[in-house]
């Protein structure tokens, strides 16, 4: 902490205490305005700021990859058609071009 005398440009308040070492007291701004610049605080529980994108379900199950063979017992969805079902490994190297 660097310890000093300047004045907060949003609100006037002394300013004693800095986290930095300030070139000029121009733009300082105290804690109480500096959270303010960062915009209002987003609240966590609202969602319309879109898709938090939590735990994916996944589906357990007894299948086999069609590429290599391999037991698939986890899957990120619910397959319909199981005869050509993909472990990721094979999924990832069909998807890479
Ligand atoms: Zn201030
Ligand atoms: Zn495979």
């Amino acid at each position: 902490m660097h310890q000093g005398n300047w004045k907060c440009g949003g609100c006037g308040a002394a300013i004693t205490e800095l986290p930095f070492e300030p070139r000029g007291d121009v733009g300082l701004m105290c804690k109480a305005c500096f959270s303010k610049s960062r915009g209002p605080a987003r609240n966590p529980s609202d969602n319309s700021g879109g898709n938090t994108g939590g735990d994916k379900p996944k589906h357990q199950g007894d299948w086999k990859c069609s590429g290599c063979s391999k037991a698939i017992t986890e899957l990120p969805f619910k397959p319909r058609e199981t005869s050509n079902l993909l472990c990721l490994d094979c999924f990832k190297q069909s998807r890479a071009v």
